[in-house]
């Protein structure tokens, strides 16, 4: 039995092949993989930029680690420094009762307001320098002897730590001892000392609990750069003596924020979020803000999605921090990436082109094989065909017939409506055989109006049958406009064992030729396939 079938086009044939064959593999469907391996490769990259998003985090936690453990130290020397100082000064100032001071030679410099401390002997490397209208009293000797007391410690500081800028003691009793040794012309005792920052924050009032102060940044009085102080203030019993204090430079602490590589900047900020010293140079008077933990790797979130790490220098006083802008992060991640991305986009590109390539092949080898007007095979399609279609038909044993058939008449549909109505017939008529015939036939636009049927029947008996159903299925055709029919002619014959497919054309044509002789509108069939009457 015949089934329905669609087009005999050579993807039905490559089908009907397969499926009697079974020993080629599926058709590998290449755009689907090319969309899989494109998609892998998609999946490879964001894998791998992820990766590097967290490798990056992880490096620049890392380095802010080593910067904040460096810091640490660093603020924990000058800390210790200045601790010394003070209980040198108070240890020495409780030793020592005041009638027991040793009385040190001062003069007077009217001219500048101060008294100062001439005995450079007993000075050694600093200055004391105090308010006129306070003259030294036996108590401030006393004091003064034990800020004196400091000096070979302050020596070697100054001498071995580049970093510290000055150290000195500036007392509530209006004078004040400083190291190194600065000329009274060039710097001297005067009551704005008192307005200091570190004066101020160390002062009972303010600081009861006694802490160091860390205050600054600012540029030094004597043009030494921007200086940072650490502080501490001195008591004699509850009896507030004055401030302890050292210098520090700022640029060594941006060295040191600077230490291996992160992406992002460090910076260092007072308790009052004032930056004391950043990473890319120093902005004096700038306020940061940032989100603060006190666990030494966690990244915070701020308002404007900077993310941060921090770490408490000194407590409640001092923090590092280290801002990563998101932008910043993401873009590296691509910028280290890079390579990968370039390669996935050039293999993405390299596969859809070799995909259109292979579509455009494809198309191009189907406009070759298949007529364009009726979609049935052109006579290089068919004779590509026929030879496998009839050894298929042996190996099956099958019965190969060759049926041709023409349009009667068909020069007059054109003459009468038109080539386009001729198109559209002959579109028509492709179309009905194409349908009718099953997906290992082979169809045919012979040329013009004619067509060729290669068929394989299961025998040789149904042979007129089938043809004649063709003819009756191409007849449903109508000529536009009116509706009229259309009728074809045809010759049918066998296909013989060793026979050629054109020999059996040229056969068949002979027989149509006949069939237009003998009135049209019917099929001519060889003696050997004529239905028994
Ligand atoms: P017969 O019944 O003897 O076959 O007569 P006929 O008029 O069909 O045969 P003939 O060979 O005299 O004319 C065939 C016509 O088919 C001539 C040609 O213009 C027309 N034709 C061939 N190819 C095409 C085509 O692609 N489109 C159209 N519209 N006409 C075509
Ligand atoms: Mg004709
Ligand atoms: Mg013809």
């Amino acid at each position: 039995m015949i089934k329905p079938c669609l087009f005999a086009s050579p993807v039905g044939i490559s089908r009907f092949i397969r499926k009697e064959t079974r020993a080629m593999p599926n058709k590998i469907n290449w755009k689907f993989l090319t969309i899989v391996l494109c998609l892998l490769l998609l999946a490879g990259g964001i894998y791998n930029y992820v990766r590097q998003v967290s490798l990056i985090r992880a490096d620049t936690e890392h380095a802010f680690q080593s910067r904040s453990e460096l810091l640490g130290k660093f603020v924990a020397l000058h800390r210790d420094q200045v601790t010394v100082m003070r209980n040198l000064l108070a240890d020495r100032y409780a030793q020592t009762a005041t009638e027991a001071a040793p009385p040190l030679g001062t003069k007077q410099l009217p001219a500048l307001g101060v008294w100062a401390v001439s005995d450079s002997k007993a000075l050694g490397n600093a200055t004391v320098t105090g308010d006129l209208a306070f003259p030294p009293t036996p108590a401030m000797q006393r004091e003064i002897a034990s800020a004196i007391g400091m000096t070979p410690q302050i020596k070697a500081a100054l001498q071995f730590n580049a970093d510290v800028v000055w150290a000195y003691y500036l007392s509530a009793s209006h004078f004040i001892y400083l190291a190194p040794q600065t000329p009274v012309e060039q710097f001297r005792f005067s009551n704005a000392l008192y307005q200091r920052s570190y004066w101020q924050q160390a002062s009972p009032k303010a600081n009861p609990a006694r802490r160091m102060i860390l205050s600054g940044p600012y540029q030094d009085l004597a043009g030494k750069g921007w200086i940072m102080t650490f502080a501490q203030p001195v008591y004699d019993g509850d009896r507030f003596l004055g401030v302890v204090a050292i210098d520090l430079r700022i640029d060594t602490l941006q060295q040191l924020a600077n230490v291996s590589d992160a992406l992002g900047e460090t910076m260092m900020i007072s308790e009052h979020h004032h930056l004391i010293a950043r990473q890319h140079g120093f902005e004096p008077g700038l306020h940061v803000n940032p989100p603060l933990t006190t666990k030494l790797i966690d990244w915070k979130e701020d308002k404007s999605s900077d993310l941060w790490l921090s770490s408490q220098v000194v407590k409640d006083e001092l923090w590092l921090v280290h801002r990563v802008q998101r932008n910043q992060l993401y873009w590296a991640a691509a910028r280290e990436t890079r390579p990968l991305w370039i390669m996935i986009v050039l293999m993405g590109l390299v596969m859809a082109l070799s995909l259109r390539l292979k579509t455009a092949l494809a198309e191009v080898t189907r406009l070759m094989h298949v007529d364009p007007l009726t979609q049935a095979l052109n006579r290089r399609g068919f004779f590509e065909k026929a030879d496998m279609t009839l050894a298929m038909a042996q190996r099956k044993q099958l019965t190969p017939v060759v049926l041709m058939m023409d349009i009667d008449h068909f020069k007059k549909v054109n003459d009468t409506f038109g080539h386009d109505t001729g198109d559209s017939v002959l579109k028509q008529v492709g179309s009905y055989l194409g349908k009718g015939c099953r997906p290992f036939d082979l169809f045919c636009r012979w040329g013009g109006e004619e067509f060729v049927l290669l068929l394989m029947l299961e025998g040789a008996d149904d042979a007129f049958a089938v043809a004649e159903r063709l003819r009756q299925e191409a007849q449903r055709t109508r000529i536009q406009p009116g509706d009229q029919p259309v009728t074809l002619s045809g010759g049918l014959v066998r296909v013989q064992t060793g026979e050629s497919v054109e020999d059996a054309i040229k056969r068949a044509d002979l027989l149509l030729y006949d069939a237009k002789h003998n009135g049209r509108n019917h099929i001519e069939v060889e003696a050997a396939l004529r239905p028994a009457t």
